[in-house]
C-alpha cells in the first residue's frame, strides 16, 4: 500500500461519499454485479477525488502494483518536498490562547494535503530524517 492505512482508508471512503461506488470497471469494461470494485487512485493526488477511476479488484490491485514501483522510495510522503516538509513544521505552532495561525488544518489547506498526512509529519511519523 502506498500510503498509511488509515489515511488511505479515509480519502476512499470521501471518494464514495463524493462520487458514489463504482458499479462498473472503466478498465477492463466489466459491469458484473458480483465483482467487488472500487475507486482507484490515478496520480498520486489522494485528497482530490476527482484523481480517482472506478476499477474492478483485479484491475486496481494491477494499478497500484506499478503505482508503487513508480513513486519509488518516497512512498506516501513523495507528495511534499523536504523543503515543505520542513517549513510546515517551522509554520506550525501549537495553540496560543485563542490566536491559531497555523492550525494542522490550515497546514494542510496550504500545502494541499490531508490534515493527517501534517499530523504524521508534525509527529515525525513520516519524514523521520528531516
Ligand atoms: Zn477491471
Amino acid at each position: 500500500m502506498p500510503k498509511a492505512t488509515a489515511e488511505y482508508q479515509a480519502d476512499h471512503k470521501r471518494v464514495r461519499k463524493v462520487r458514489g461506488s463504482p458499479r462498473q470497471c472503466q478498465v477492463c469494461g466489466t459491469t458484473n454485479t458480483r465483482t467487488i470494485y472500487d475507486w482507484a487512485n490515478l496520480t498520486g493526488k489522494y485528497d482530490d477525488v476527482r484523481d480517482y477511476k472506478r476499477m474492478c479488484r483485479k484491475c486496481h490491485q494491477a494499478h497500484d502494483k506499478i503505482n508503487e514501483r513508480k513513486q519509488g522510495e518516497g512512498g506516501s510522503s513523495a507528495r511534499l518536498t523536504t523543503e515543505q516538509v520542513l517549513k510546515i513544521r517551522s509554520l506550525y505552532q501549537p495553540a496560543l490562547g485563542r490566536l491559531k495561525p497555523f492550525s494542522q488544518f490550515k497546514l494542510a489547506e496550504m500545502f494541499g494535503v490531508s490534515r493527517t498526512t501534517i499530523q504524521c509529519i508534525l509527529e515525525k511519523r513520516t519524514w523521520r530524517h528531516i
